[in-house]
């Protein structure tokens, strides 16, 4: 493809990108397809000849639209949200056609110095402590955007897995470090992501389940129980692990009850919010994260719910050392004249290679700026609030958590399968998406607030389809 082609095929593209979000209501939002559809529509080998534009982008819309889940669709309400603006997509292109891979200073002075940046700005937009930024050469917190909170949760478990067998080797210079790694004890409630679990498996390291209050919250006194206990069974505690915004309901564990637990024993204690963090944007949230102070590190997904793309994942250490200790390898190839000064992302992560993801952070916090932010999240809260106000309404079903946020978790007084028949027929009818969780055994179904322009007439209509599929389904009960 030469220039002149380029640019044609960029303008019609960008036409396609905005023709499909603007037609994506009349999609059904989930396809309706069998595995392996797509095996029986793509020739069996791959094209010797290059092919022509036109039939490329015709496929696109004969085989590929057809297997699409549709995120952005305005009736998409499972999971959390996937973020998506235009100045990001845009942000993305550009730092597609840039094309440098930073991992290194010197690797792409801009891409590393622009990262460390946009995590100040945002550190400071969600009302992190000053010590988790990289604000001056002085301090030794900073942040960092990683792929995904899979890899945020891990390599947190990673720097703190580093940190304390170190410790541990200087007390005991002759214990083997095999030996000591297989007394490590990490925590995190039920209701925490499973990447800790992942994380755990990875990192060879014990976990620790713990049970969660009524209000699917781990206690800071169940926390320190769960330690005694371990420790009088001669293992260590090195890691916790709290969430603020659990994925099945968005509840909140109280940092500032399990903050002062890690804190007496040096335990390294790590909190995820990757949906709920972008909330911390508007002030009035920010009380869901009292107790900050106590942690370690800290991540969030812009690329849920502060109008990124995937991917960026944002993490802050209180300590960068601790975690670059952990991470560092240093062959000859990468290493430059300002290793000493610089920050290195490749300390950083696990992968080598880096996109200029931070370009995206500012193109959009500069498009829509902070208050265009808090805005975008305060109109997902009302709408949740919206919708929790119908269910309470009708008498038939019953709300299962507490709305803080945009996401509300219903069901139908009655049974789990009762509740699974109701979701089942909703999600195959295609006018509606929407996933379950499990609370206290309890099949409950999530309704989160995604679409970027969600409306108030959007929430009307999921109720009627909600209220319409539970009619029918008490009729077919009936007979
Ligand atoms: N933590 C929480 C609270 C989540 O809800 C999710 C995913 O939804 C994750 C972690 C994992 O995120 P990622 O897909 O970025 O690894």
């Amino acid at each position: 493809m030469d220039t002149a082609e380029f640019k044609k095929r960029g303008r019609e593209m960008v036409d396609y990108i905005a023709e499909y979000a603007e037609t994506l209501s009349q999609r059904r939002v989930t396809p309706n397809i069998e595995p392996g559809y797509l095996r029986h529509l793509l020739p069996y080998n791959a094209p010797h000849k290059g092919e022509e534009w036109e039939d490329i982008m015709k496929d696109v819309e004969r085989f590929i639209m057809p297997g699409v889940t549709h995120w952005q669709h305005p009736r998409f309400h499972a999971y959390f949200p996937a973020g998506n603006s235009y100045p990001s997509i845009l942000a993305d292109m550009l730092s597609d056609a840039i094309g440098c891979v930073g991992f290194s200073w010197a690797a792409s002075p801009a891409c590393t110095e622009l990262e460390i940046i946009m995590l100040d700005w945002l550190g400071k937009m969600i009302g992190l402590p000053h010590d988790f930024l990289c604000l001056s050469d002085h301090g030794t917190g900073g942040g960092v955007i990683q792929g995904s909170a899979s890899e945020c949760v891990l390599v947190s478990l990673l720097a703190a897995r580093h940190a304390t067998i170190r410790a541990l080797k200087q007390q005991h210079p002759f214990v083997e470090e095999g030996v000591l790694l297989s007394k490590l004890m990490a925590y995190c409630s039920k209701e925490a992501h499973s990447s800790m679990e992942k994380a755990a498996m990875i990192g060879f390291v014990k976990l620790r389940i713990l049970e969660t209050d009524d209000r699917f919250q781990l206690r800071g006194t169940t926390l320190a129980k769960a330690m005694e206990e371990d420790r009088a069974m001669g293992l260590i505690p090195f890691f916790v692990m709290a969430t603020l915004g659990t994925t099945s309901c968005c509840s909140f564990d109280p940092l500032y009850e399990i903050g002062p637990v890690c804190q007496k024993d040096g335990i390294w204690l790590h909190v995820d919010a990757a949906y709920a963090g972008s909330a911390f944007i508007c002030p009035e949230f920010q009380y869901l994260m009292r107790g900050i102070e106590y942690a370690s590190s800290f991540n969030m997904n812009p690329n849920k719910w502060m109008l990124l793309n995937f991917d960026c994942s944002t993490m802050w250490v209180k300590d960068r050392f601790k975690l670059t200790q952990a991470l560092v390898v240093d062959p000859l190839y990468l290493q430059h004249s300002f290793s000493d000064k610089a920050i290195d992302y490749r300390h950083w992560g696990i992968p080598l290679s880096r996109r200029f993801r931070a370009l995206k952070l500012w193109f959009v916090i500069r498009k829509y700026g902070v208050e265009g932010l808090q805005k975008y999240i305060r109109d997902h809260v009302r709408l949740a609030k919206k919708f929790e106000n119908l269910i309470r309404k009708d008498d038939r079903f019953e709300v299962v958590n507490n709305v803080h946020l945009g996401l509300v978790c219903f069901r139908l007084k009655g049974s789990n399968n009762l509740n699974q028949k109701l979701l089942s027929s909703i999600n195959a009818s295609g006018k509606l998406h929407m996933v379950p969780a499990s609370l206290n055994d309890r099949y409950v179904i999530r309704f989160c607030v995604c679409a970027q322009q969600a409306t108030d007439d959007d929430i009307s209509h999921a109720w009627e389809v909600i209220t319409q599929f539970t009619s029918d389904l008490y009729e077919i009960m009936k007979m």
